[in-house]
Formats: structure tokens, C-alpha cells, sequence
């Protein structure tokens, strides 16, 4: 059987998808595209043969044609098409952040509840990682004993125009905010987020780097080292500090090189690099769970969780002082996941 998908937003993440779900993975077609520029759209889908091009994205979602929808538009666009899609009975993955806020995600969350039924995956990718598998397969097997304090890093080498110091939080740190709730099957109490000397490279009114500090209800802390301008290349890093020993992640892209007294290798250039397989992976495991009737992946309680961990740690920013995470309580359609 083949899943026809239909895109919502082929703008850059956008059309990377529909590449490896026409080009690199199988049991997937794509059905139908839309953007709010229709003309990117229609010169999206002249490569795609017999795909549709629908005016909005809730055409889309409607066309009897389009089995599954992936929302891949800017993030605030991203609550009208997902609540469109579970009202519609279609899975829907959501390209990360589920919504830009709390109650936008809690919208979603109520609304799928209401279906009785998981119809929503959020695009965090790293669980998918192989190198982030790894290090969760040793701290939940114990091997080193329990864990106490992860260490990480997400250095980007610099960020376009429209980003702003916002996004250092909730489009960069949100991604390691994902990886210490999966990495420890556990929700984060509280966050406070410290202030460095900024770079000399920092656009005017950055904070940049910042040190998010995430307490997890276990009790584990996770430091995030979070920056935009590091310039040299896109260098993710994650150390968790056991009982007994120390696990993290290895140098990701090709060969190590040794000669003249020094060894090195390759930084990836940006997160396309960096975590290709993993998207793959992702979208290869999401296709098969749809293709037999159900879904994949980190949840909406997932998206709505790390929206929370966001606002909460803009608040820190903005406060300096430690803020705590308030949750609403986890619906029972979450709970075995
Ligand atoms: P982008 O290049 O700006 O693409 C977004 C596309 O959606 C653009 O073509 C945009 O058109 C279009 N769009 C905006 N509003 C729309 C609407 N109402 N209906 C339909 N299309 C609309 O952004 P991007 O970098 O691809 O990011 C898209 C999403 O993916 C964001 O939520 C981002 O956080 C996420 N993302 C995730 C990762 C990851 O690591 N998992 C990486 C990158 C991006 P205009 O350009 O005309 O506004």
C-alpha cells in the first residue's frame, strides 16, 4: 500500500521532506501540496508527478486523496491545520513546535482526547539519532548506574535575519529540552537560564550564548550550552554523568584523520547534516505506523510539554531567576507512552 501525504508549507524543511518521501524512503507518495505562495507551491509540485496543488491547507487536508498530512509552515500556523486534521479523523505529522503556545497546544491536546485516539506526531528528530539511542539504551539499562547531571550543547554557526532571541529558546533549546524529557522518561520541574558574556558576533539585543539549565522532577539537572554564532561549524554535544561512569555522544560526521602530531575531523555544516539518517529514520517509522493504522513518534502531550519548558525558560531569561513548570495534568491517552 502507498500512504499519499499531503504538504503543508514546502518552504525549506518543507520541501527537504517531500525530497526524502519521494527520493529516499518507500510506501510513501506525495499526494498534494499547498503554501500561502501558491506559485512555490505549484513549482514545488511540477516535480511531483499527479500531485495536487490546493489553495489553503485546509483544502488539503479535506481532498479525499491525501491520507496523511505533514505540516511543515511556520510554527504558528501550526495549531489551525493540526486541530483541521484530527477533525478531518487524518494522522498528522507536525513539524516541531506542535503550537507556539500553551493553549494552543492544549487545544490540540483536548481535541485529540476527544477522538479517543493518537492522530499527532511532533518532528523531534533526535530521538531517532542514533548516537542519542545509544547513550538512552546505556543510562536506561543501568550499566553505569543512575544518572545524575547531563551536559549539552547546541551551537549553531549562525542564524539568518529573521531569527530572533527568542529563538535561541523555542526553536534551538527546544530540541535538547525534547532529548532530556525522552532521555529520562521524566518532566522538568523547573528552568533558569543564565546570562555568559555575550559574543562579540551576536546581533544587537542577543543574549547569546545562554546557559539553560533544566531540573528534572528526578532530580537530574541538564545544562544546555545554547549559542547561534559559533561560526565554525554545527556542533551538538551531550555528556550524562552516572553513578558509575559517563556516557555521550561521538564525534557524528565521517573519519577521524590522524597525522603530523595532530588528529581531527568534520564538523557538520548545519542540522540538515547532522541528523539526515535520523530524519529519515523518523519519517520511514511514521509512514509504516500510518500505513497500518495507527502513528509514531513523540506525542502532542510531547509538543504541548516542550512549549511549557519554552515559556518557562523565556521567562527565566527574563526574570534571571529559577522559574518552575506548571503542567496541566497528563491525559490517559498519553500515559503509556
Ligand atoms: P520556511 O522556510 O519559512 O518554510 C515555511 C513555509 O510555510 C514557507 O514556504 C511559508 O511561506 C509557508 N507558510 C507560511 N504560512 C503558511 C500558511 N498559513 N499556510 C501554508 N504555508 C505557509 O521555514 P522552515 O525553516 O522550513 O520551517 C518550517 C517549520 O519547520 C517550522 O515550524 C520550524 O520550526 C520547523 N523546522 C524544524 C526543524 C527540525 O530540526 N526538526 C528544522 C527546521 C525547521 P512564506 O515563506 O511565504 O511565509
Amino acid at each position: 500500500m502507498t500512504l499519499n501525504v499531503g504538504v503543508i508549507g514546502v518552504g525549506m524543511i518543507g520541501q527537504d521532506h517531500i525530497r526524502r518521501l519521494t527520493h529516499v524512503l518507500s510506501g510513501v507518495r506525495v499526494a498534494a501540496v499547498t503554501d500561502v505562495d501558491l506559485d512555490r507551491a505549484r513549482t514545488v509540485a511540477a516535480d511531483l508527478p499527479g500531485a495536487s496543488v490546493h489553495a489553503t491547507g485546509e483544502d488539503l487536508i479535506a481532498d479525499p486523496g491525501v491520507d496523511a498530512v505533514v505540516v511543515t509552515s511556520w510554527g504558528p500556523t501550526h495549531e489551525g491545520y493540526v486541530l483541521a486534521g484530527i477533525a478531518a479523523g487524518k494522522q498528522v505529522f507536525c513539524e516541531k513546535p506542535l503550537a507556539t503556545t500553551e493553549d494552543a497546544c492544549s487545544r490540540i491536546v483536548d481535541a485529540e482526547v476527544a477522538t479517543g485516539r493518537r492522530l499527532v506526531s511532533v518532528g523531534f528528530m533526535r530521538r531517532y539519532d542514533d548516537q542519542y539511542r545509544a547513550m538512552k539504551a546505556v543510562v536506561t539499562g543501568g550499566e553505569i548506574g543512575v544518572a545524575l547531571v547531563m551536559h549539552a550543547a547546541h551551537r549553531n554557526p549562525s542564524v539568518p535575519d529573521f531569527f530572533t532571541s527568542d529563538m535561541i529558546i523555542n526553536d534551538s533549546t527546544v530540541h535538547d529540552i525534547d532529548v532530556a524529557r525522552w532521555m529520562f522518561d521524566d518532566e522538568i520541574a523547573a528552568v533558569t537560564v543564565l546570562t555568559p558574556r555575550v559574543s562579540s558576533k551576536a546581533r544587537e539585543g542577543f543574549n547569546d550564548p545562554l546557559l539553560v539549565l533544566l531540573e528534572m522532577e528526578s532530580g537530574v539537572i541538564v545544562d544546555v550550552e545554547a549559542s547561534v554564532n559559533a561560526g565554525f561549524g554545527y556542533d551538538i554535544r551531550g555528556e550524562v554523568v552516572c553513578e558509575d561512569g559517563t556516557v555521550e555522544l561521538s564525534e557524528s560526521a565521517g573519519a577521524i584523520v590522524k597525522g603530523a602530531g595532530r588528529f581531527g575531523g568534520r564538523v557538520p555544516a548545519d542540522w540538515r547534516e547532522r541528523f539526515v539518517r535520523a530524519f529519515d529514520v523518523e519519517f520511514q517509522t511514521w509512514i509504516d505506523a500510518v500505513a497500518a493504522g495507527g502513528t509514531a513518534g513523540p506525542s502532542a502531550w510531547d509538543g504541548y510539554a516542550a512549549t511549557v519548558a519554552c515559556e518557562t525558560g523565556l521567562r527565566a531569561l527574563a526574570s534571571g531567576v529559577r522559574e518552575p513548570v506548571t503542567m496541566r495534568e497528563r491525559p490517559d491517552l498519553y500515559k503509556e507512552s
